[in-house]
């Protein structure tokens, strides 16, 4: 049977990279997904007769944009600016706009595309989106990144909307970049909506939104970890990254006992055995938002190791939480994280480990929390952004983290749902996906051939 199922794998892969060209990204998430999907489509005839997974590869639509801007010497700059409109089966478009020189179209579809299953599996109704350019706001001055947002948002602003599609942040979008994005977007409009979510608490911004990621990483480790009578308490915890999602992930595990011994950027990572306690993150915090400077002057203030140019892999722990970037785990570094005793990997960014990562994790049987699960409680507290800005209220802080805490709950129920091997541990990579695929495939019956 796993020959047929192979097959048809295949056949349906050969499609997709057909039709999308040196979208490797995207190829690679799209291959993920349809390795577990295709065995339960073959039993659910109703979805394989309606093309379903035919058309989830297929963006709803794509806007393709350039972005003209002035920098401070006067000069004439130029970027793409793209969003892609994945799926919309279950509410409005949503997910991040990501500011980076790597981004081009492959890597958004596959953000978008995981962005739809994940969107589905918070529980909440938002349809799958994803956007950005290739701008790079690393050393530009604050005049010149409210400029390219200006800019940016100038084309944008033509296509998004409250009830049409809900833009966030994502690598290299934070608050000051949300900031000016939504200054121009009311400008144009003339109307103050929930058009983009990540907003500052004066304005319309909900509580417990920048943390939420990496909180929700946090907790859905300690779902997985109870699974087998244990949690964070007294655990070593490596983290990768040093922006939004690492910082709260960092914060929430100190928290909740256990002890963060790596952090990282893409220069290289630092090793503190001691612990990122709560007084040296605040450092980082300020380091990272503030300063906009590098990790390795952690190193130098608290007299700890710094490694140029690696990642933080190698480094003896109990779980590992890749909080950075795509494929920043390969096999060689997942199999020692593995000789190494790490059993938990709580993905906090999208897509992290590559495939040859991720087969080494199960067959490890590692409790292993892929990127649309583990990572999905930013774009959840987004969605009670959302209904907090529709129902013109603010909810406090400990409302949104119980909230937060119930769907990344209900998220680890429903991945075990659909995941539990004969052994009786959980495949984490099968529940999510098929989770994440149920009720977006049978909005999508429901609502015809659209
Ligand atoms: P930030 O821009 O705040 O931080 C990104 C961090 O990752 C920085 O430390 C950055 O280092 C590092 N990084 C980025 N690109 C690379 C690279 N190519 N190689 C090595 N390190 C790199 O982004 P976020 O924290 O918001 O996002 C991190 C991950 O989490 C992404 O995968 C994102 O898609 C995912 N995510 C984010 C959500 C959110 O709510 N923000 C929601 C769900 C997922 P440097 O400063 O040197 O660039």
């Amino acid at each position: 049977m796993a020959n047929v199922f192979d097959q048809l794998v295949n056949d349906f892969m050969a499609k997709v990279i057909a039709k999308n060209p040196s979208e490797v990204e995207f190829h690679q998430a799209v291959h993920e997904v349809v390795e577990t999907l295709i065995p339960y489509i073959e039993e659910n005839p109703q979805y394989k007769e309606a093309k379903i997974l035919e058309r989830l590869v297929e963006p709803e639509r794509v806007i393709l944009f350039r972005v003209p801007w002035l920098d401070d010497k006067g000069e004439v700059q130029i970027n793409k600016g793209y969003r892609i409109e994945m799926n919309s089966a279950i509410g409005p478009y949503k997910g991040g706009l990501r500011f980076h020189p790597t981004v081009n179209l492959g890597i958004l579809k596959f953000l978008a595309f995981e962005q739809v299953l994940k969107n589905s599996l918070t529980t909440l109704p938002m349809g799958g989106g994803k956007g950005g350019s290739d701008f790079d706001p690393k050393g530009k001055s604050d005049n010149e990144v409210m400029k390219f947002c200006q800019s940016f948002m100038t084309e944008l602003s033509k296509h998004i909307g409250p009830n049409t599609d809900v833009p966030a942040g994502d690598i290299g979008v934070g608050g000051r970049e949300i900031g000016f994005l939504f200054g121009q977007y009311k400008r144009i409009r003339n109307e103050f909506t929930g058009v983009l979510t990540g907003k500052g608490l004066g304005w319309g911004g909900s509580l417990i939104r920048p943390e939420a990621t990496g909180y929700g990483a946090t907790y859905f480790a300690e779902e997985m970890l109870k699974t087998r009578g244990d949690s964070l308490k007294g655990k070593t915890v490596a983290i990768s990254g040093s922006g939004n999602v690492a910082q709260y992930a960092c914060e929430k595990v100190t928290q909740m006992g256990g002890k963060v011994v790596t952090l990282s950027d893409s220069s290289g990572f630092i090793y503190d055995p001691n612990g990122i306690d709560a007084e040296k993150l605040q450092y980082v915090m300020w380091l990272k938002n503030v300063k906009r400077g590098r990790i390795s002057e952690y190193a130098k203030k608290f007299d700890c190791e710094y490694h140029e140019g690696l990642r933080p892999w190698g480094v003896k722990c109990d779980v590992a939480m890749p909080n950075a970037t795509q494929n920043e785990v390969n096999e060689d570094e997942a199999k020692t994280l593995v000789a190494n005793g790490c059993f938990v990997v709580s993905e906090g960014a999208n897509m992290p480990s590559t495939p040859e990562a991720i087969a080494v994790y199960q067959e490890a049987r590692m409790l292993y929390g892929p990127g649309k699960a583990a990572n999905a409680g930013g774009v959840a507290v987004s969605g009670l952004e959302m209904s907090q800005n529709s129902l013109r209220l603010s909810w406090t802080r400990e409302e949104v983290d119980a909230r937060l805490l119930q769907i990344m709950k209900d998220i680890h129920a429903n991945c075990v749902k659909y995941g539990k091997r004969e052994d009786g541990t959980i495949d984490y990579v099968t529940g999510a996906n098929i989770g994440g695929f149920v009720k977006v495939a049978d909005s999508m019956l429901a609502q015809g051939l659209v």
